[in-house]
């Protein structure tokens, strides 16, 4: 049977765009395949569309812009998928000249009208704006040793996670970039050493795939946006290539930067945004197939969990392997290192355990377990923070630990432990702990949940700041009366010490080493680059903070006792010593994880006034106080109290 249908594709192949229908194939692997494969010989395209669909047209252009097209062929229908009640239908054709250069898009028609042309939803190249899809030779896009590249190998409990936007990192005049605000920044040298003395070793890149609201055609003029509005999913964004016209050059760059931050020896996260596109009426998906791809409301309305107007339905078959296939085209295209799932609470859990399941195991998979708004699939089916211990191997941001380190979402001038507030002790213990069980955990004092939701600790991710909202100085200013520029400083250095030191994944926004400020704004997801950029001449005008961010990062990755990566280990040696307010203290006992000291005591001091500590009688080596470490030691004491002073942490060692 199986050489049958190999024969019969054989046989298709070879037959013109305007050969006569084939007979149904039981041919699933086919629905997986890309929209267009190109050789010197013949493009073959095809494009899954829903069986109501009645005819596809193929539009062949000289141009990604403009004009009308060279040439239009009918395709044929191929196939109707096996799969119980699936209703895809596949439809081909074959064009038998050399293509290379051009452009297409597909234009279906169902319900006895046009849908407009479209790229289709799996466009592998497209054209300036990625409004037509364009026929590459893939294999010309790979730089040189391509082929040699490696992802460095570094567990999942041991990353140190910067989350940076491309043109905030490299705009700025002052960071002396030869390619600002681009893919190539990242091959600089000055790009990659800043991420290697501060010590990082996985870069969570915002959205870099196609997105619409930068006009690629207008560069010249002042532009920025997040990216957090999906077109093609299957193509890097064109605004951050040297050449979005030309269609090589945004592949080629994204490569090279890949492999620069390889070579550096770090991991390369991409954001994915499935759970939304910028619109419906005009997106590829509405195009090809209206109304498969998003959920609805039982009145027929679009259900609207993303906050943006859309949800799209993971648990549908051909949206659920969509976002497998296109996560694992990232991973074997472009070697991308992991995933960050924008609004994960979208999706349902069974769509990311079986991502887990086709993804290779080092494959880090972390996301915001939550929605922006109700969801048209029931709660407890989604891929919520909640169900996160259904959903083994996968990471959620906890929101516990970061609002209780700087305050609610909810009010941006509303503090909590770092700006002296009592009763939020809990929350950060929580996020110390990595989200697990932990018997001195008081799970009813933690803010947002009352469950331990991770089942390890290496399912969450400890920040205390993101793009989302205000960046950790902002909020500082914002939520701390009358705070000094010496008790800012102060603050966002205890404020990562706990996310360093946290038994979770450590996360931190890009430019926080640098004191990066966004001038208050708070969704700057628009804001120009005055807000958005780094400064990097921050790093002369507060040296401390970069050192002392090195210095942190530097600690964690000596001593394994922060990274046990094992929820039982966490409770064997995690002890808390007795809470204060604005206060908390722990050890990690016992030569945690191997390590080679026997206990590590961490005391995160909010308060304005020092504070003492009580600890067993015994001999002292102080490595981290007031905003100064010496792995050697920078002090000794004896006895069983010390003072930790006020707005910083102190670490010690017996
Ligand atoms: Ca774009």
């Amino acid at each position: 049977m199986r050489h049958y249908i190999l024969l019969m594709l054989a046989m298709l192949m070879m037959l013109p765009a305007s050969a006569q229908m084939m007979p149904s194939l039981a041919d699933e692997p086919k629905f997986h395949d890309h929209e267009v494969k190109y050789s010197k010989k013949k493009t073959s395209f095809q494009l899954m569309t829903d069986t109501d669909a009645q005819e596809v047209k193929i539009n062949i252009y000289d141009t990604a812009l403009g004009g009308s097209p060279i040439r239009t062929e009918t395709m044929i229908k191929l196939c109707k998928s096996p799969i119980i009640n699936d209703k895809s239908l596949l439809w081909c054709a074959i064009i038998n000249e050399d293509l290379k250069g051009k452009f297409y898009t597909f234009n279906v028609k169902q319900n006895d009208q046009w849908l407009g042309e479209t790229p289709g939803i799996k466009a592998l190249a497209v054209g300036v704006n990625g409004k037509r899809g364009a026929i590459i030779d893939m294999k010309q896009t790979n730089p040189k040793r391509w082929n040699k590249d490696r992802s460095p190998a570094i567990a999942s409990k041991d990353l140190v996670i910067y989350e940076m936007h491309h043109r905030d990192y490299s705009i700025d005049p002052s960071g002396g970039f030869a390619y600002p605000g681009k893919y190539l920044a990242l091959t600089e040298r000055k790009g990659i050493d800043h991420l290697k003395k501060l010590g990082v070793n996985a870069v969570h890149i915002l959205p870099s795939y196609d997105y619409a609201s930068v006009d690629e055609t207008r560069l010249n003029e002042p532009q920025y946006n997040w990216g957090y509005d999906p077109v093609n999913y299957w193509v890097p964004e064109g605004s951050y290539s040297t050449d979005p016209t030309n269609p090589m050059t945004r592949i080629h760059e994204f490569k090279r930067m890949v492999q620069a931050l390889h070579k550096a020896g770090i991991k390369v996260i991409l954001d994915v945004v499935f759970n939304h596109t910028f619109d419906i009426m005009g997106s590829n998906f509405q195009r090809t197939r209206p109304d498969y791809f998003y959920r609805k409301n039982r009145d027929g309305s679009y259900s609207n969990g993303s906050g943006c107007g859309n949800e799209t339905a993971s648990e549908r078959y051909r949206m659920r392997s969509y976002i497998i296939d296109c996560c694992k085209y990232w991973v074997e295209e472009y070697h991308i290192d992991g995933f960050r799932f924008d609004l994960m609470g979208i999706h349902d859990i069974e769509t990311m355990n079986l991502l887990r399941k086709k993804l290779p195991a080092d494959i880090i998979i972390y996301g915001e377990g939550w929605s922006a708004g109700s969801c048209a699939l029931p709660q407890s089916q989604l891929a919520m923070k909640a169900n996160i211990s259904q959903m083994p191997g996968i990471a959620a941001f906890s929101d516990e630990m970061r609002d209780g380190l700087r305050g609610p979402w909810d009010g941006d001038d509303k503090a909590a432990f770092l700006g002296g507030v009592k009763g939020n002790e809990e929350s950060v213990k929580f996020g110390i702990a990595g989200a697990i069980n932990h018997p001195q955990v008081d799970l009813k004092k933690v803010n947002y949940t009352d469950k331990a939701w991770a089942n390890q600790p290496t399912q969450m991710i400890a920040y205390v700041s993101c793009h989302d909202d205000m960046c950790l100085v902002d909020r500082l200013r914002a939520s701390v009366p009358g705070i000094t520029q010496d008790e800012l400083i102060r603050l966002d250095l205890l404020a990562q010490t706990a996310v360093m030191t946290s038994q979770g994944i450590p996360f931190m926004l890009s430019g926080e080493e640098m004191l990066r400020d966004k001038k208050g704004v708070h969704n700057s997801y628009n804001s120009p680059d005055s807000v958005n950029h780094l400064d990097w001449n921050n790093l002369t005008r507060y040296p401390q903070v970069m050192n002392y961010y090195r210095d942190l990062i530097a600690f964690r990755k000596a001593h394994p006792a922060f990274r046990l990566g094992d929820a039982e280990l966490v409770r064997r040696h995690l002890e808390f010593l007795p809470t204060q307010d604005c206060v908390v203290a722990y050890r990690l006992k016992d030569h945690a994880g191997g390590d080679m000291w026997q206990d590590i005591y961490v005391v995160l001091n909010a308060n304005r006034q020092s504070r003492t500590i009580t600890v067993p009688d015994g001999n002292y080596t102080i490595v981290c106080r007031d905003g100064q470490f010496r792995h050697i030691g920078l002090d000794t004491f004896s006895g069983n109290t010390v003072i930790v002073p006020a707005q910083s942490a102190l670490i010690f060692h017996n």
